[in-house]
C-alpha cells in the first residue's frame, strides 16, 4: 500500500494533520525496511505491519501506537536497533516497539498448569497496555492470514490464542476483539466440529435473521410512538465459538440456547434504554427471570446494559441488549473507548481512576489481587502495568514459565521446577551465561539448571533460597544427611504429597482464602491450578506437602468455611 492511500484511510478514521505529519516518516521507514521481505502467502512484508496498525487507528489510539505498530515487526526481523528508532522516531515509540520485542518471547506450549503466569507474564513484559493492544491487533491479522502458514504451526498458533490471546483481550474489556480471534482460532483447533456447527446454525441463523429483519420496522414504530425517535437497531448473529460453549453446557441442544442470533436497541440516554425496556414488555410479554439490569448494577468488568427475552411474534424467543451509544461503544472497543486522543485533537490525560469509565483497571486490579497473591496498588497510572513488579517471571529452557518472588535465584528455580532438580543442582546457566547460585534473576530470564547425580544441596544454599519451598526442601535434606540411614524413609514421607480438589462458585479474591488457609496453617503449598466447570464455577486443586500433626479434618473445615467454596475433596497426589 502506497502513503496516499494509507492517508487517506487514516483519515477517514478521524485522524488529522498533527498525526498524520508525525506517522509519515514511520510509514516510510517501515516500508523500506522490510521492501525485500515476503510473508508466507508471498505477499510483501509490509502488507502486516500496515493492517496491524489500520486495526489499531480503527479504534482511534494515539500516533505513537500507530507508529509503533508499523515499525513492530523490524527489530525481529530487520535487526534494527532499539536505538536507532529512539534516535530517529523518540522514546516514546521506541519504548512501544521494544514492549512488542520482549513480550515475542511468551510463547504457550500447551502447558495448561503454566497458562497463567503465562498471561501474567505476558503483561509483566508488556508494561503498557498500549504494546498488549498491539499484540493483540498483530494477533487477529496473523490469524486472519494463518491458512499461508505450515499445518504444524497452525494448531499451536491457534491455541496459543485461544488460551493466551483471547482471554488477555477479555480481560481488557475488548469483547469484539475477543470475539474475533475465537472464532479465527475455532476451525483450527476444532476442524470437525466447526464444521457441524456451521451446518447446524447456517439454516436457524438465515430463519432468525429473517424473523428479526421483518421485525425490525415494528420495533422502530412501537419505539416512536413512545417519543424514541432514532434508535439504532441492529441484529447480529453471536459470535460461533460463545454458540459452542453454550451449546457443550446444554448437552447440545439448540432448543435450550435462544440467542443464536440477538437484537441490539440502542438510544440516546440511559433514561431511553428503561422506556424501550418498558415498550418491548408492553408489546410482548417478556421471560421471566431473564431480565438483567446491568446499568444499575454493571458487571464486573464495566459492562452495561439493559438484558431481556421476550416471546415475539409466533411465540418466539428474542433476546434483547438495549444500550446507550456510550456503552456500545465500550462494549465493543474496552478501554481503547476512552483514548480518542487524536480523533478529538487534545490528549487527554486518563489520570482519575475512580472515575466510573475506569472500571477495567479496577478489573485488572482484582485480577492482579486474585491470582498474585499480593495487595492491590493503591495508584495505578492508567497505562503502565506495574502490578506484577514484585514477581519475576523466569522460562524453562522449553519455555514453561516459572512464577517466583523478586530476588529469587536459581536455587528457588531448581526447587520449583521439581524437587529433584533442585537436590542434584551443579550449576545454572541464565540466557545460556553460565552464573553464580546467587545470581538475581531478571523478568523473562531463560534460566537452565545443570544437575549431577552425586550433587547435594550444602548449608550455604540457605543463603542463596528466598522462598520457602526452597528453604524447607534444603533444610529437609540437610536433616535427613545429618540422620545418617535413616534418610530415606523419612525423605519419602517428605514427598508424600497430597491434593486438595475445590470446587468453588467464582469470586474475587477466593484463591487469595484457599491459600491463606494453607499458609496459616503453616502448610506448604507446592503448586495449584485451575479450570472452568461451567459458566460461573471453577475446580481449583491445590498440591501441597503433607504436614504431620495437621489432620486433613482441619484443612477440609477451614477450606469448607471459605465463602463460595462448595465442594473440597483431598486426595493422594498422583
Ligand atoms: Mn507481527
Amino acid at each position: 500500500m502506497e502513503w496516499a492511500e494509507y492517508e487517506k484511510k487514516l483519515r477517514e478514521f478521524g485522524y488529522k494533520d498533527e498525526a498524520i505529519t508525525k506517522i509519515k516518516p514511520v510509514f516510510e521507514f517501515a516500508s523500506n525496511a522490510h521492501k525485500d521481505e515476503k510473508r508466507f502467502s508471498g505477499e510483501p512484508y509490509i502488507v502486516h505491519p500496515i493492517a496491524t496498525s489500520l486495526k489499531i487507528a480503527a479504534l482511534r489510539l494515539d500516533s505513537d501506537t500507530i507508529s509503533a505498530a508499523l515499525l513492530h515487526d523490524i527489530v525481529e526481523n530487520q535487526n534494527i536497533k532499539i536505538e536507532e528508532l529512539k534516535k530517529k522516531f523518540g522514546e516514546d515509540i521506541a519504548f512501544l516497539v521494544e514492549g512488542v520485542t520482549k513480550v515475542d518471547k511468551v510463547r504457550y506450549h500447551g502447558i495448561e498448569r503454566t497458562v497463567e503466569s503465562l498471561r501474567k507474564m505476558f503483561l509483566a513484559l508488556a508494561s503498557d497496555i498500549r504494546v498488549v493492544i498491539i499484540k493483540l491487533m498483530d494477533r487477529v491479522h496473523n490469524m486472519e492470514t494463518l491458512e499461508h502458514v505450515r499445518t504444524e504451526k497452525q494448531k499451536r498458533i491457534a491455541l496459543e490464542t485461544l488460551e493466551l490471546y483471547a482471554p488477555l483481550a477479555d480481560r481488557l474489556g475488548i469483547w469484539e476483539i475477543k470475539a474475533q480471534l475465537e472464532d479465527l482460532a475455532f476451525p483450527y483447533i476444532y476442524p470437525e466440529e466447526y464444521k457441524w456447527l456451521k451446518n447446524q446454525i447456517k439454516e436457524r441463523k438465515d430463519v432468525g435473521e429473517q424473523y428479526l429483519s421483518k421485525l425490525k420496522p415494528i420495533i422502530a414504530a412501537e419505539l416512536e410512538k413512545e417519543g424514541i425517535l432514532n434508535a439504532k437497531i441492529v441484529y447480529r448473529a453471536k459470535h460461533m465459538f460463545s454458540i459452542w460453549k453454550k451449546l457443550l453446557k446444554n448437552e447440545m441442544n439448540f432448543d435450550r440456547i435462544f440467542d443464536l442470533v440477538s437484537m441490539r436497541v440502542i438510544v440516546g440516554s440511559v433514561e431511553d434504554c428503561y422506556k424501550a425496556l418498558g415498550i418491548l414488555h408492553k408489546t410482548w410479554k417478556p421471560m421471566p427471570g431473564r431480565i438483567k439490569d446491568y446499568i444499575a448494577l454493571p458487571k464486573p468488568n464495566g459492562y452495561r446494559s439493559l438484558h431481556t427475552t421476550v416471546f415475539g411474534p409466533g411465540k418466539k424467543h428474542i433476546d434483547f441488549q438495549i444500550r446507550t451509544v456510550e456503552m456500545d461503544n465500550e462494549a465493543e472497543n474496552g478501554i481503547a473507548a476512552h483514548w480518542f486522543y487524536e480523533v478529538e485533537g487534545k490528549k487527554k490525560a486518563i489520570k482519575k481512576l475512580d472515575d466510573k469509565k475506569f472500571l477495567w483497571v479496577r478489573q485488572l486490579q482484582d485480577w492482579q489481587a486474585e491470582y498474585a497473591g499480593s495487595s492491590a496498588p493503591e495508584t495505578l497510572t492508567a497505562l503502565k502495568i506495574d502490578f506484577f513488579k514484585d514477581r519475576i517471571f523466569a522460562l524453562t529452557p522449553k519455555g514453561d514459565v516459572i512464577d517466583l518472588p523478586d530476588g529469587a535465584t536459581p536455587i528457588d528455580f531448581a526447587y520449583h521446577v521439581h524437587s529433584e532438580i533442585g537436590d542434584k543442582m551443579s550449576g545454572a546457566k541464565v540466557n545460556e551465561k553460565i552464573v553464580p547460585f546467587s545470581h538475581r534473576l531478571k523478568l523473562g530470564d531463560t534460566v537452565e539448571i545443570l544437575t549431577q547425580k552425586n550433587k547435594k544441596p550444602t548449608a550455604d544454599w540457605l543463603d542463596f533460597a528466598k522462598t520457602s519451598i526452597a528453604k524447607n526442601r534444603i533444610r529437609a535434606f540437610l536433616r535427613k544427611a545429618g540422620g545418617g540411614s535413616a534418610g530415606k524413609i523419612s525423605d519419602k514421607k517428605l514427598n508424600d504429597s497430597l491434593e486438595a480438589a475445590i470446587t468453588v462458585k467464582d469470586r474475587v479474591g477466593v484463591l487469595r482464602d484457599i491459600s491463606t488457609v494453607f499458609s496459616n496453617l503453616d502448610i506448604n503449598i507446592v503448586g495449584t491450578k485451575s479450570g472452568p466447570l461451567s459458566r460461573d464455577h471453577h475446580r481449583i486443586i491445590v498440591s501441597f506437602e503433607h504436614k504431620k500433626g495437621v489432620p486433613n479434618t482441619k484443612l477440609l473445615g477451614s477450606i469448607r468455611q471459605i465463602k463460595n467454596v462448595e465442594a473440597v475433596v483431598i486426595t493422594e497426589a498422583k
